[in-house]
């Protein structure tokens, strides 16, 4: 469907972010991960790897760096990445749980990524302990807001030069509503009851892959989601799919397209059809990069669209 709005879409129009996937290790194992991360995880990207990551980033100055996971703050080598990419990019971003910044060890995590001026970007599906709880673990939204009330009490969401914004995503098979609206429910809510602010909420669609695709089969719920999604294809969020902006890499050093298709063991392959890594991105990057799609993209082309930075497009009216 994409393709017949316009086959320049599906095509890498101009690098602007790295996003980096240090690995699968989490402190949490929410219900719809769709790295199914965990304690457990074993895919942990080595120093070697970051080191080629860096070289990249050296080359190419002025790219956004999206560092995420797993939980990227569990990484053994994260602040040796950290202090490497902090100077070739022109903005580094951390997609954090909050709740592994009051485990132990991480004391230095949060007044490094101040001192830096890193965005972060947090997980909280929602406003109330309970849905974030049910959809996260017990104990987690309580755990959630301390730390919040951390990392305002530093400056994020308060001063400007920190930015703090947080991420929801449905607690099941339906899509997101209006992220201007939800935004301001959260601000009223999260001010109101906790004294937290922010900056902006990005709402972003499930995926109908991972943890999430289990829960939808357990429920024979799948195929009525993926109808949801195609119902709901918007061309105007299609023009602006992230993956037009971005490459993912793995924790091995593998690219992709976006973190959903190396989730789903989709890289990017060369003109000769092989996968290709850190060290080639260059060369695909001067051959044209193609976009390699499958139903899951679907989830980033309805309603008002989805990515990595939240909705893609303004509309008016919430979906059926
Ligand atoms: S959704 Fe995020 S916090 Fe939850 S298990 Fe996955 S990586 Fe960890
Ligand atoms: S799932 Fe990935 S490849 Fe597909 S449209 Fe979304 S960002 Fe692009």
């Amino acid at each position: 469907m994409v393709e017949r709005i316009n086959p320049q879409f599906l095509k890498l129009n101009k690098l602007r972010t790295i996003q980096v996937n240090l690995g699968d290790m989490c402190n949490q194992s929410c219900e719809h991960c769709h790295v199914q991360a965990g304690p457990a995880g074993r895919k942990v990207m080595s120093r070697l790897v970051m080191s080629k990551i860096i070289d990249f980033l050296g080359r190419r100055r002025g790219l956004i760096v999206d560092i995420t996971g797993g939980c990227p703050e569990l990484n053994p080598d994260f602040k040796f990445f950290l202090d490497n990419t902090c100077e070739p990019a022109s903005a580094l971003m951390v997609r954090t749980n909050l709740t592994v910044l009051l485990e132990p060890g991480m004391d230095w995590v949060p007044g490094w990524y101040s001192e830096h001026r890193v965005i972060l970007i947090a997980s909280l599906p929602c406003y109330t302990g309970e849905n974030v709880d049910r959809q996260r673990g017990r104990g987690v939204f309580k755990k959630s807001i301390a730390a919040l009330k951390m990392l305002n009490e530093l400056g994020y969401g308060v001063d400007d030069r920190l930015e703090l914004n947080l991420v929801y995503n449905p607690g099941a098979d339906f899509l997101p509503g209006l992220q201007d609206q939800l935004q301001a429910d959260y601000r009223k809510e999260l001010s109101e009851n906790y004294g937290v602010r922010f900056n902006g909420l990005f709402t972003i669609t499930n995926a109908p892959i991972g943890r999430f695709r289990q829960f939808l089969e357990a429920n024979g719920k799948l195929e009525q989601y993926l109808q949801l999604l195609t119902e709901n294809f918007n061309p105007d969020a299609a023009e602006n799919i992230m993956c037009r902006n971005l490459v993912s890499v793995d924790y091995a050093g593998l690219l992709y397209n976006c973190d959903f298709n190396q989730a789903l063991g989709l890289p990017i392959i060369d003109t000769a059809g092989n996968s290709v890594t850190i060290e080639q991105l260059e060369d695909v990057l001067s051959d044209g990069l193609e976009i390699i799609t499958g139903e899951h993209c679907f989830c980033c082309t309805a309603g008002a669209g989805s990515s990595c930075t939240g909705s893609l497009v303004k509309i008016e009216n919430t979906y059926t």
